[in-house]
């Protein structure tokens, strides 16, 4: 179902906490919530699930408005930080705690939803973390909810684990048709899973879109360098083209003119032959396979790092030339 945040405010003893907090996801789709730590999300996530009332504002489940409902009269599922499996009960009977007696048939349904058909004779130490996380799952949304709320479920797991289970949870939301907001202070896992963004900020959300317009358009410098790497250099604007020390480059969009700060992405950048560009001394060089990422120390002590192709000709002490391609983000001061 549609889900429906309208400036929601919170205040713990005198710490306003939420301050107009407004989110909308539609059917089916799944919206991270992305923010640093400290911002609100948890809490955002707790009114929503009703496990904290609100000072103000609204929350609205389909067409039902929830904020003055217990949480087990929301039709909210909940995926926490851990599994928190019961483990004296076998996987099934983890998934249809919730459920009444007589549900077999709907428990085995949520295993083969999160890929773990046939498994639920076992107890929970006898499957992975990330199995238990699924298992969490299916728990989740075995009473059909309206909503599906996971905050940063895959904390638990280690880095390898998380990319393959990240893509299971996306894929079994989506056989599930759920509606989900999944909290996150991880972009990469926000970028690379949701369907839609929400980056919040001191209480706030300040911008919801998608993946790649959140990244591309960003709203201020504040969203440009939280979500994806930025290189912020002094600026100066003039009818679309912004000049700093890398040169003269095309805005991404036409602004005021004036001072301000261009934001460059680690891809903009080309290295060069040196006496192209600007100067510098490549200091550092990331080789991840399918591509790298080189650090580059100009000579006016500013340091860019460069994504390149992972068949990368540069050695740390060599001298190169930088360029930026493409349109850059200009922000006025
Ligand atoms: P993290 O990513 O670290 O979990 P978060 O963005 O989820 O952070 P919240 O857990 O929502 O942030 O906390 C926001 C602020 O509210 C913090 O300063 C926190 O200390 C405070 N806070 C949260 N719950 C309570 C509470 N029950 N009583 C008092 N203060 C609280």
């Amino acid at each position: 179902m549609r889900l429906t945040v309208t400036d929601v405010t919170k205040s713990f003893g005198g710490t306003r906490v939420l301050r107009g907090a407004s989110l909308t996801v539609e059917e089916g789709d799944l919206a991270a919530v992305l923010g640093p730590s400290g911002c609100g999300k948890t809490t955002l996530l707790r009114i929503i699930a009703g496990f904290e009332s609100l000072d103000s504002g609204s929350v609205r489940i389909g067409d039902r408005e929830v904020s003055g409902l217990p949480p087990e009269r929301r039709k909210v599922g909940i995926v926490p930080q851990e599994a928190a499996l019961f483990p004296h009960l076998s996987v099934a009977r983890n998934v249809g705690f919730g459920l009444p007696r007589g549900s077999a048939e709907r428990i085995e349904e949520c295993l083969e939803l999160v890929g773990l058909a046939g498994l639920g004779a076992r107890m929970p130490h006898q499957i992975s973390g990330g199995q238990q996380q699924r298992v969490a799952l299916a728990r989740a949304l075995a009473p059909r909810p309206g909503v599906v709320l996971l905050d940063e479920p895959f904390n638990a797991l280690d880095r390898s684990l998380r990319v393959s289970v990240r893509d299971e949870v996306r894929a079994a939301l989506k056989r599930a048709g759920a509606t989900a907001v999944l909290v996150t202070h991880d972009q990469e896992e926000a970028l690379s899973m949701a369907d839609t963004v929400a980056v919040m900020r001191e209480g706030r959300i300040v911008q919801e879109g998608s993946p790649i317009s959140v990244y591309a358009e960003p709203f201020d410098l504040g969203v440009a360098t939280f979500v994806g790497e930025a290189v912020v250099l002094a600026a100066t604007s003039d009818h679309g083209v912004a000049s700093c020390e890398l040169g003269s480059l095309p805005q991404r969009t036409n602004g005021v003119p004036g001072r301000g700060r261009v934001a460059l992405r680690p891809e903009q950048f080309v290295l060069r032959e040196p006496g192209e560009g600007a100067a510098g001394l490549v200091e550092r060089v990331e080789f991840f396979g399918h591509d790298a990422a080189v650090t580059v120390v100009l000579d006016s002590e500013t340091v860019v790092r460069a994504r390149t192709r992972g068949d990368v000709l540069h050695r740390p002490g060599d001298r190169v030339g930088v360029t930026v391609q493409g349109p850059v983000l200009f922000f006025p001061e």
